[in-house]
């Protein structure tokens, strides 16, 4: 079967020209730097600092949110076009949703589902343009599990809300403009209906951020000290917040879809072509062939996967269960390969090699594969969800929210 995306239909041919040509001359002199990631655990400063500014000028021709209106920092142009500059940045290692390290590929389309049109035009563009950087504020030290259990304070006062807690685990080394976080609005509400959305400006008094040091690298603890939110930054309106967080998770949780593929199995075939084990190349080793071929299978499902749900959320028709399918097979699938190239190379897949973009480096992927069955929810999150979708033991189904 042919998945190939097929030939450009006549009105992007001349697009991909122009982007493909563009893309080339961005790239020039900085080859070495393909690969997205959405934060990296090396802090390379020539990398980020590379990465944001063409993020930056992505963002000032619209094309880092090509298919967003032109008032909210997009391009207005069509999805066969989002599809070029997808496959086109893709040649480089790039995926549209990860040019950077911030959260807007997930904040911009909750945005556009639940802000209101003044905050569309005021919060949007600078994400859209890439001029700041957002943080998901999210987890608490008690548990990520029960989002709707969340203990952050954010009480009404007159104009502002007033937030007072603790979140864990959130953004990366470098600083954020906005933190966009759940809070609990209503302590004696009513679970589900007393959370609301804030998208919070990072420097207001009170907020303070201490890196903590994770085997997965930095993120931070953020301390909400009696912080005065002014109201326009609350997001899908009083006491809406979890609405807006199945938006938010959804989007998270797989169902946002991707086009690009892992590029970690080239590096693994040509390590197993290149080295010799007994006067023969590894990949000679019919076992290891095996250990190869898994791997190849593993990958080229999960990029089904992506693909079909990348599909789904474009034609507005989101996948029942599409999200935490992925999202369930990606993670259980980054353990198998860790375990796969332990027993490929033994000890050589502890070794850090720094010769290499981290994403394609083995000890990363040995190293990663544990911690990111944690990160954004754990595997029995995935099960519940998946489970609730299906219809398992409930009644009704629960349906997948639409993601924009
Ligand atoms: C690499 C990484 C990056 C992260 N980045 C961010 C970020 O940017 N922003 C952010 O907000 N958070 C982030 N997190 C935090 C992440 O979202 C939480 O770790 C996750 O939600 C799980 O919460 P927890 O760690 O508190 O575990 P808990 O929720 O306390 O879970 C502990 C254990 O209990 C199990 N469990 C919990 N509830 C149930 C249940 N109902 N049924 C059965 N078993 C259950 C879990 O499966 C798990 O095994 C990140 C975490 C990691 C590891």
């Amino acid at each position: 079967m042919d998945f190939n995306v097929s030939a450009d239909p006549p009105q992007v041919v001349e697009f991909r020209k122009e982007v493909s040509a563009w893309i080339a001359e961005q790239m020039r002199g900085h080859e070495h730097l393909r690969w997205s990631a959405s934060w990296s655990t090396r802090e390379d400063e020539e990398e980020y600092r590379f990465r944001r500014g063409l993020a930056q000028k992505l963002g000032a021709k619209g094309w880092l949110f090509p298919m967003f209106p032109k008032e909210y920092g997009g391009a207005g142009l069509t999805i066969d076009h989002q599809l070029v500059l997808e496959t086109e940045l893709f040649k480089f290692g790039l995926n549209l949703s990860h040019v950077f390290y911030t959260l807007a590929r997930i904040v911009a389309p909750v945005l556009i589902r639940w802000g209101t049109e003044e905050q569309k035009r005021e919060f949007l563009p600078p994400i859209t343009r890439a001029e700041i950087c957002v943080w998901q504020v999210l987890t608490e030290p008690h548990g990520g599990s029960d989002l709707a259990n969340v203990q952050t304070k954010a009480i009404r006062d007159g104009n502002e809300y007033v937030v007072n807690g603790q979140k864990v685990m959130v953004g990366h080394h470098l600083p954020p403009d906005y933190l966009w976080t759940i809070v609990c609005t209503n302590p004696q509400g009513k679970r589900h209906e007393n959370l609301a959305w804030l998208h919070i400006p990072a420097n207001l008094p009170g907020i303070e951020i201490q890196h903590m040091y994770m085997m997965m690298g930095i993120k931070n603890s953020v301390f909400f000290d009696n912080v005065r939110v002014p109201a326009k930054y609350l997001i899908g309106g009083e006491n809406n917040g979890w609405k807006v967080a199945n938006t938010h998770l959804e989007l998270e949780h797989g169902g946002d879809g991707r086009i690009g593929m892992d590029p970690l199995i080239e590096r693994v075939v040509e390590y197993c072509r290149s080295t010799h084990i007994g006067g023969k190349p590894i990949l000679e080793d019919p076992r290891a062939r095996e250990l190869v071929a898994d791997m190849m299978i593993d990958l080229n499902t999960l990029r089904r996967f992506n693909q079909r749900n990348y599909w789904h959320r474009f034609t507005k028709k989101p996948h029942p269960y599409g999200g935490p399918q992925q999202r369930y097979f990606q993670r259980m699938m980054r353990l198998r390969n860790g375990e796969r190239l332990q027993s490929l190379m033994g000890a050589d897949a502890l070794v850090q090699d720094l010769s290499v973009h981290e994403v394609v480096d083995f000890e990363y992927a040995v190293r990663t594969g544990p911690g990111q069955l944690h990160g954004g929810g754990t595997l029995d999150t995935d099960r519940l969800i998946f489970a609730r979708r299906l219809g398992l033991g409930r009644p009704t189904k629960e349906t997948a929210p639409e993601t924009h």
